[in-house]
């Protein structure tokens, strides 16, 4: 049997025996569903269902490698031109993924290798350090840690905007773990909803912070002084002059990493000096909000800016954003398999969200590996040419090499077929 034939009735043994624990969409007869077989890598989508029970059929026949369903609702969601389909509104949907954005755990266990010359090594990179040329192959992987990253992007996204920018409800928000790198939530509010994809792409804009005009906030030079942002304006204003006061409160060796540190700040050490001089005057300053002249040696316009677009950058959220903007956009159902990995797609509670753990999760209804298994083994061989760690539930397995011949758990098996870089043997 193929390994794909195998996955294919593992997931289909799941779908017959979790089937009652896999969550109905709201509006499901209006949601247009889009699956993809392991037999071919092509989108088959245009698909109605008039209910739950006869999706559930469809994946314990099928047991597709992955499901989907839109973010729109459609008077007619089985019509295959957008026209047709008639249009009535959508959830506002943000998808964070770990692959768009830079962690630290890159450098340990994402791979790449130069196809133009012999380079290779690890961490996220666009092109090739010895030849400049970008045909590169990529292997990425996930931990525990990029994770994390991930989900302190919903937190930030739920407290520092959705609650006190827009108001939304907590429980008109969905959150759901995407069964591989990262989180997705969607907002089912009625007034979000109908918004156009223009007025989505201001929504990612003010997400993100990435066209913030610091003028706008107030930052300006008069006579030879910098006058800088007053954190009684609401909105990014605010939200700035409180990451700087959490900041200026750390101790001082954490400041000076954090600006020296060319992933956010990236000052040279003497201007971290003069930062460090006159930290608490400008603690002292910002904290009483009376005046708002920053006069800090060294930094002039450009400095100032360069500062606080990396505080920006540290509050901003990294979203991936033409899932927010395109209406017409089919994301993971809930209680699905992800057919990359083998885990589930799992909603889970913003009251639990705090504790979740998706590579350690201990509640077994959250769980997503759902083929873990403790006695059952299974033999494979290692096709790619190489392997990071694979750390789950507290294991670590690899690093391997290809040609390598492993006896593995049955879960750590599932998620490597799933990954393509083992075979069954
Ligand atoms: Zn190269
Ligand atoms: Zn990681």
């Amino acid at each position: 049997m193929s390994d794909n034939k195998f996955l294919n009735r593992l997931f289909r043994a799941y779908y017959q025996e979790k089937q009652k624990e896999i969550p109905e969409v709201s509006s499901f007869e209006f949601r247009e569903f889009g699956f993809i077989p392991w037999e071919k890598q092509i989108m088959i989508r245009h698909i109605g269902f008039e209910s739950q029970k006869i999706l559930l059929n469809y994946l314990i026949d099928r047991s597709p490698k992955h499901v989907y369903s839109s973010g729109s609702l459609y008077l007619q969601p089985e019509v295959p031109d957008m026209e047709g389909k008639k249009y009535q509104s959508c959830d506002l949907i943000v998808d964070i993924d770990v692959d768009h954005f830079y962690t630290p755990c890159k450098d340990e266990h994402d791979l790449w290798y130069c196809n133009s010359c012999e380079a290779k090594g690890t961490g996220m990179i666009e092109k090739c350090p010895e030849c400049e040329q970008s045909k590169i192959t990529k292997l990425n992987w996930i931990c525990d840690k990029c994770l994390d990253v991930a989900k302190n992007e919903i937190k930030k996204l739920i407290y520092d905007f959705l609650i006190p920018d827009f108001g939304t409800d907590e429980k008109d928000m969905r959150i759901a773990f995407s069964g591989h790198r990262g989180y997705h939530l969607k907002v089912e509010s009625e007034e979000l909803r109908k918004l156009n994809s223009d007025e989505r792409r201001e929504i990612v804009d003010y997400l993100t912070g990435e066209n913030i005009a610091f003028e706008v906030l107030g930052l300006g030079e008069k006579s030879l002084m910098i006058h800088g942002l007053s954190k009684e304006n609401v909105g990014w204003s605010q939200k700035i002059m409180k990451k700087i006061e959490e900041i200026l409160r750390k101790p001082e060796t954490e400041i000076r990493n954090l600006l020296l540190d060319k992933n956010i700040f990236g000052f040279n050490p003497n201007l971290v000096t003069s930062f460090l001089n006159s930290k608490n005057d400008f603690l002292e300053l910002i904290s009483k909000g009376e005046r708002n002249v920053w006069a800090i040696e060294g930094f002039g316009l450009t400095n100032w800016k360069k500062l606080l677009r990396g505080i920006v950058n540290l509050i901003g959220i990294e979203l991936d954003e033409p899932v927010s903007i395109d209406i017409h956009r089919l994301i993971r159902y809930p209680g699905s398999l992800h057919g990359k990995t083998g885990f589930k797609v799992q909603e889970i509670a913003l009251t639990e969200f705090e504790e979740f753990t998706p590579l350690n999760e201990v509640n077994e209804k959250l769980d997503p590996i759902v083929f873990y298994s403790k006695n059952i083994n299974k033999k494979l061989e290692i096709v790619e040419r190489a392997l990071p760690v694979t750390k789950i539930k507290g294991a670590k397995f690899g690093p391997y090499e290809q040609g390598d011949k492993i006896e593995v758990p049955h879960h750590i098996a599932i998620f490597l077929l799933c990954k393509g870089v083992a075979k069954t043997i």
